[in-house]
């Protein structure tokens, strides 16, 4: 600095002017100096404040900045969580509405499938007829079968049974033989007229009222349905009477009912005289059934029957 200042003196004293122009010109220069110096010192200080303000403005900025940016994003997180659990939820809920129609769906076609099965089964097949409901003189089955002659007693005369019934009760007479026993049918489908033809026959023989006590009214036999047979087996001379002591009738007694068979007019029915020998196919549901409860096809209500109907054949 001094040398500058001593520089400075030499050059103006190189200029022409008198001894004290020259200090004061020297002053003057200083003075110069001096308040440039000042000025710009405060210049100086004052853009240092504005840079110090301008700084913390952008830290706040940067703050305000960043927690803005974090406020951001934690509500596009918010309103994607809370966007993903209203969508789950109304996915939730369309796939159970889509279970519940696809439950009613299937509810619907079972029903379907029930009343075209109910549509095509004989609801007299599951009735009550004895002295309770009357069959009309002109019913038939829909479809009748021959049955074969090794599952006859007789070959005499032509047996026939329900197409659907026969293999059942083939099936029940051969394993019977499997067991040992030997089964025929003596009896099967009986018209109104063949009816009414056989109990004018027992009632000249036996007397209307022993008759009505063993033999139904034509109408009212369940032969004439052609589910029903009377079973019969060796050693009774071809007669039905006596039927309830052979094992036959026990064999029957506790297989049956696993093909459809029941027997109609057990001891003390309030009905006919014990019956061993007639035995009626009511489907294997309603056999089991009766079975289990250890109960007779006519202790039960007609609308509780009705109810196996649907089942007759499966
Ligand atoms: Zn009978």
């Amino acid at each position: 600095m001094k040398m500058i200042f001593q520089k400075i003196k030499e050059s103006i004293k190189k200029v022409p002017f008198s001894h004290w122009s020259y200090d004061t010109l020297f002053l003057v220069i200083i003075v110069v100096i001096v308040v440039s110096g000042i000025y710009l010192n405060t210049q100086f200080v004052r853009i240092s404040k504005n840079i110090d303000s301008l700084s913390l403005r952008v830290v706040s900025l940067e703050d305000s900045f960043s927690s803005t940016t974090k406020n951001l994003e934690e509500n596009i997180a918010k309103t994607h969580s809370d966007l993903s659990s209203a969508l789950s939820q109304e996915k939730e809920s369309l796939e159970d509405k889509l279970s519940d129609y696809r439950k009613d769906v299937k509810n619907i076609s079972g029903t379907i499938d029930t009343l075209e099965k109910l549509s095509k089964t004989d609801p007299e097949l599951l009735q009550k007829y004895s002295k309770v409901f009357f069959l009309n003189e002109y019913y038939q089955p829909v479809s009748l079968a021959e049955i074969p002659g090794e599952y006859k007693y007789t070959d005499l005369k032509t047996l026939k049974i329900h197409t659907e019934v026969l293999p059942y009760l083939e099936e029940m007479i051969d394993d019977a033989r499997k067991d040992g026993l030997d089964i025929y049918i003596s009896s099967a489908f009986r018209s109104f007229n063949e009816q009414n033809a056989l109990k004018t026959n027992y009632s000249v023989t036996y007397g209307v009222g022993t008759a009505n006590q063993f033999s139904a009214d034509q109408g009212y036999s369940e032969h004439q349905l052609g589910t029903t047979v009377d079973l019969i087996t060796t050693g009774l001379n071809g007669q039905l009477t006596g039927f309830e002591m052979t094992e036959a009738y026990t064999w029957l007694k506790e297989n049956a009912y696993k093909y459809g068979f029941v027997i109609s007019y057990p001891e003390n029915n309030q009905f006919y005289i014990f019956e061993p020998w007639h035995w009626r196919f009511v489907g294997v549901k309603l056999a089991k059934y009766l079975h289990n409860q250890d109960k007779n096809f006519y202790d039960l209500d007609q609308r509780k029957i009705d109810e196996y109907l649907v089942y007759l054949f499966d």
